[in-house]
């Protein structure tokens, strides 16, 4: 018994012995000391922390001590705020590469995709899909898919799936359910693990597309506004990941339709008026309305998540933050009189107040830019959610775990765990002090490294 304890006892000493060791010799990639750390599971703030990363990963967090600041390839984070870094759920390449442009030669693989980095990591995103792009990209996106610390992760899903022929280069048509298995599974064999569907489908080919996808464990998602397929059938069939917030209002308006409502007062649905005509549904219906009440019920039933893209909507009004401008594009150069300008902030507020809605109705939101310089618009997401009410700390949670869990990747990203990659943000200002501070000078780990542009 005596030896027994003895030996115990002289393999307790050799361990702490080595692990005092490993600590104090250049064991880590990188260790950040002393920060306060922002549990997104909890909401809370955990101050006094070092975050040992090893291999791009988190080995370990401790309670700081003195010797960790002593430590090599230490950054002493002085208390500032460490987050988890953000999420894309919605980009279209063709927003960072140009709409014509469709790049095929291998050679040319490497500066898109620091041009498309470059767009994300300064403003902490490091996490991107593809909400849908041209096939002709995939062979490019193959290449980024071993992720490489000086290059924003990206997750491909092909073309997004419609059974109606649109010849738009972000879809890809499927014509009935076979067709939907096989172009699903020759995705599925080329790595894609996303897979997108848009409204122009019918009920055969999302069923078929919901139950490939499980199946096989990949993620789908989808834009559906009532064109062919309505949110409630598609939620029935098992879609759960829904894209835009404003899709609800449309859903109603087709049902409107469907009843002959008298929708009169309604802008024409043209090529020039769509955009204002969607201001004035979400007036039309109101967020209040019992149908829209209705569908968040079945999200809330469905434990559905939605990516709310409220920018998009702000931008064309002028509400974003002055630092978070895009340049104006064609299609927002709008010519509305003062009174549609007026008219189209009304429906701004109701589509607030319905986002606003599912938030607190437990639907899971998460972030998505859908639009040009995309890592701006992703933190004018965030400040946007704030302003219609989301305190920052849940702010901040939307755009790390509630868009990897809406991409079902919360076992690599969304919070700050050993075990999980190493990406990170480290304020210079508390964005929980000051919701502005979110715009304040970053500094961004990506797999361990000190993220800087070259
Ligand atoms: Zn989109």
């Amino acid at each position: 018994m005596i030896k027994k304890t003895v030996h115990l006892f002289v393999a307790l000493i050799i361990i702490s012995v080595s692990s005092c060791k490993e600590d104090s010799t250049n064991k880590y990639q990188l260790v950040i000391a002393n920060a306060s750390l922002f549990n997104t599971k909890t909401l809370q703030v955990e101050g006094n922390k070092t975050v040992f990363i090893k291999n791009g990963f988190i080995a370990k967090i401790a309670d700081s001590k003195s010797s960790d600041i002593s430590l090599t390839n230490t950054i002493n984070a002085n208390e500032r705020l460490l987050t988890p870094s953000f999420i894309d759920v919605h980009n279209h390449l063709n927003f960072v590469l140009g709409d014509t442009v469709e790049i095929t030669n291998p050679q040319e693989f490497e500066t898109a995709r620091r041009l498309l980095t470059e767009q994300y990591i300064p403003y902490g995103v490091t996490v991107v899909r593809s909400a849908g792009g041209r096939e002709a990209h995939i062979p490019m996106q193959q290449s980024w898919m071993k992720t490489d610390p000086e290059y924003v992760d990206y997750y491909p899903t092909g073309g997004a799936l419609v059974s109606m022929d649109t010849k738009f280069y972000n879809h890809v048509y499927v014509g009935d359910s076979t067709e939907v298995v096989r172009k699903i599974r020759e995705y599925y064999k080329l790595g894609i693990k996303h897979i997108k569907v848009y409204s122009l489908i019918g009920e055969p080919e999302m069923k078929a597309a919901v139950e490939v996808a499980k199946e096989l464990d990949m993620n789908i998602f989808g834009h559906i506004e009532n064109q062919i397929i309505s949110i409630e059938a598609a939620c029935k069939l098992g879609l759960i990941n829904f894209e835009h917030a404003k899709t609800l209002f449309l859903e109603v308006i087709k049902e409107y339709e469907k009843a002959s409502v008298d929708l009169s007062q309604l802008p024409p649905d043209d090529q020039e008026n769509w955009r204002y005509r969607e201001y004035e549904i979400f007036n039309f219906i109101g967020a209040d309305s019992p149908s829209i009440l209705k569908l968040i019920a079945l999200f809330k039933e469905n434990k559905v998540s939605v990516t709310p893209t409220i920018h998009l909507y702000a931008h064309p009004i002028g509400i974003t933050n002055e630092a978070l401008q895009l340049s104006l594009h064609k299609e927002d150069q709008l010519s509305w009189s003062p009174v549609q300008f007026e008219r189209a902030k009304e429906g701004y507020e109701e589509l607030a107040t319905l986002i606003y809605m599912l938030h607190k109705n437990g639907i899971i939101l998460n972030t998505g830019s859908d639009t040009y310089e995309p890592g701006k618009a992703i933190l004018s997401e965030m400040l946007l959610f704030n302003e219609l009410g989301i305190p920052m700390n849940e702010v901040l949670k939307i755009a790390s775990l509630n868009s990897a869990r809406s991409m079902n990747m919360d076992k690599s990203f969304g919070s700050i765990e050993v075990g999980k990659k190493a990406q990170l943000i480290l304020f210079d200002k508390n964005p929980l002090l000051d919701p502005l501070n979110l715009l304040s000078k970053k500094t961004v780990i990506k797999d361990g490294y000190i993220w800087k542009k070259k």
